[in-house]
């Protein structure tokens, strides 16, 4: 069988997910080896390729500038796949949306805001068509491989659309509201063996809202431990903020 090209391919992002992939277990590399070819990718190799069936995109699209770049992988490429939250829900680069452009450009560029490009940033699928996503921030990368071997056997990417809880539970956790701590795992999508509640931490919703989210269940939470919705929001604006539309009337 021959084996599908891979390219690796980078845009506004800490590269943090790509890093996950070059961290692979060897056994795991070795698996996806048997599979894949990986004909470019910048932070392991220094080939590059103007062919590829499969184009792995981290990052969002933060310039305009970037857009004929995007187009031109999405034109050469069978199949895409958004790596990681920033690519497929904006991620922590979406949070600049919700300012002045001149603010955050000052924040980052002080009294040269004005030499460098940059407007709101988009997930990739808010400019090319989209195959599959991987989720989080970072990625897991069981679940990466998972999804880059379906793909390659033409089966669905098979990424959870049931919510961390589930997981939570799974793992015999007391919940963190009962610590007084809030959490979105109610409503953000499982496939991380919930790693923040089950080490310490809350879920804050770097996987993105689940498709069908049950709202009234997250409500409920809230109402039970006196929580308004705005200090919901607060707390997660990190990946929550762009989601906000699917809690229309917060906990009225
Ligand atoms: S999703 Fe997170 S880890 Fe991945 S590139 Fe974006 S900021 Fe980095
Ligand atoms: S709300 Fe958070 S801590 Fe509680 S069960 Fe769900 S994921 Fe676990
Ligand atoms: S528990 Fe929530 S914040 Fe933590 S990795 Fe999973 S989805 Fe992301």
């Amino acid at each position: 069988m021959t084996k599908p090209k891979v390219a690796f391919f980078d845009f506004s992002s800490c590269e943090g997910c790509q890093l996950c992939v070059l961290d692979l277990a060897p056994q795991d590399l070795l698996d996806l080896l048997e599979v894949i070819d990986i004909v470019e990718f910048r932070e392991a190799i220094s080939e590059k390729s103007d062919t590829y069936d499969i184009a792995i995109i981290e990052g969002s699209i933060t310039r305009d500038s970037d857009i004929p770049r995007l187009k031109k992988i999405r034109e050469t490429a069978k199949v895409l796949i958004a790596l990681g939250a920033c690519a497929a829900i904006g991620g922590i680069n979406a949070l600049k949306n919700f300012q002045p452009k001149e603010a955050y450009q000052r924040d980052v560029y002080a009294d040269d805001f004005n030499k460098f490009e940059t407007t709101t940033a988009r997930a990739i699928h808010e400019v090319v068509k989209v195959d599959a996503f991987i989720p989080g921030c970072p990625i897991d990368t069981s679940e990466f491989v998972r999804v880059v071997k379906n793909l390659v056997l033409g089966k669905k990417p098979d990424i959870p659309t049931y919510p961390v809880c589930v997981e939570c539970k799974r793992n015999e956790n007391i919940c963190v509201y009962e610590k007084g701590i809030q959490c979105l795992g109610p409503v953000v999508r499982a496939g991380c063996n919930a790693r923040c509640p089950s080490n310490g931490g809350y879920c804050f919703g770097c996987r993105g809202i689940i498709p069908e989210p049950n709202l009234h269940s997250q409500k409920d939470i809230m109402q039970k431990y006196n929580l308004s919705f705005e200090q919901m929001l607060g707390k997660f604006k990190l990946f929550l903020e762009r989601n906000k539309e699917v809690f229309p009337d917060g906990n009225k």
